[in-house]
């Protein structure tokens, strides 16, 4: 184990107070691309771009469309959470992790089994009714075919943020008031340019800041450690190492 790798068992170690905040770089290692990767969904060929597709207009106008793109590059059927999801969980569960800020939409820290889970974007396991607020599970996609409807009638739109759409306050203030308070705020599997991850973590007041991402962050001056490697590998190896 690597020096950086030892001082992050030592950081959780000592530690009752951590928060994750995870970005794109989580789901990736589920075999989920990246919205924004060069390989990613941003740059595949469809009728119109990703950005105008996911968008609360485009949704509105042309809803067919939206989900003919939807079920084809949102959705993940088989996609199982990783050993970064594990091990959060497992941290959670050990009274050492608070909460987890996502940016992903994907499900996969409650999959894992995590409960205190701040979904910025929303999650694609849920969708409700725009007209009348049911809510359904990830099944009426299966149960129906095209666009799904409500029994009142009402179209089924994913409880995800789309372009367009503000964020959640709520879960905004229950994340600032997470990473405020937290001791240990650990930042994976995101560079931190995208909005509105930097300006959350700056809400973090504490000096142990750990970057594990496998490339540069434009965070990591302020860090007290930086790992560049994959985040499922380096939170699997460390929660595993914690009682040792
Ligand atoms: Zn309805």
């Amino acid at each position: 184990m690597g020096d950086e790798h030892a001082r992050l068992v030592e950081v959780i170690k000592n530690s009752d107070n951590i928060v994750f905040f995870g970005g794109a770089g989580v789901s990736t290692e589920s075999g989920i691309p990246d919205f924004r990767s060069a390989d990613g969904i941003y740059n595949m060929k469809y009728a119109y771009p990703p950005e105008t597709i996911l968008s609360h207009s485009f949704f509105i106008q042309n809803t067919n469309e939206f989900y003919i793109f939807y079920r084809d590059k949102l959705l993940y059927p088989d996609a199982r959470p990783n050993k970064a999801h594990l091990a959060l969980a497992e941290l959670e569960r050990r009274g050492k992790l608070k909460a987890i800020v996502t940016q992903n939409v994907d499900g996969l820290h409650m999959e894992a089994g995590s409960v205190n889970v701040m979904e910025l974007h929303g999650s694609c396991s849920r969708y409700y009714c725009i007209d009348c607020g049911r809510s359904f599970s990830a099944d009426i996609l299966h149960d129906q075919a095209g666009i799904p409807h409500c029994p009142c009638g009402g179209i089924i739109k994913p409880d995800v943020v789309l372009f367009e759409e503000a964020l959640d306050q709520h879960i905004i203030e229950k994340s600032v008031q997470a990473i405020r308070s937290a001791d240990v705020l650990i930042v994976g599997g995101t560079s931190l340019n995208v909005y509105p991850a930097a300006g959350l973590i700056q809400y973090y007041n504490g000096d142990k800041l750990v970057l594990i991402n496998k490339s540069a962050t434009s965070y990591d001056r302020y860090a007290s450690l930086v790992i560049r490697d994959s985040i499922g590998e380096t939170l699997g190896a460390a929660v595993a190492s914690i009682d040792a």
